[in-house]
């Protein structure tokens, strides 16, 4: 089962929902696929305490969000 659920709103790709695992990631409200958001997270990753901290909070998003 793939649900569409919005468009990354950094390059445009289309964002699915594929058997309940969400292809993406949703911070402040905005929608990004799994690539911009692995490349976000490489800018911040300058320092170890922030890309730590970062990877902490993104772990809590997609855990908390559920797709039918
Ligand atoms: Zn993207």
């Amino acid at each position: 089962m793939r649900e569409l659920i919005g468009e990354c709103q950094q390059c445009g790709k289309n964002v699915y929902c594929e058997n309940g695992f969400f292809d993406g990631v949703q911070e402040n409200g905005k929608l990004l696929c799994n690539e911009c958001a692995d490349e976000k997270n490489r800018h911040n990753g300058e320092n170890p305490e922030v890309h730590n901290l970062i990877d902490a909070i993104r772990g809590i998003i997609t855990a908390s969000f559920r797709c039918a």
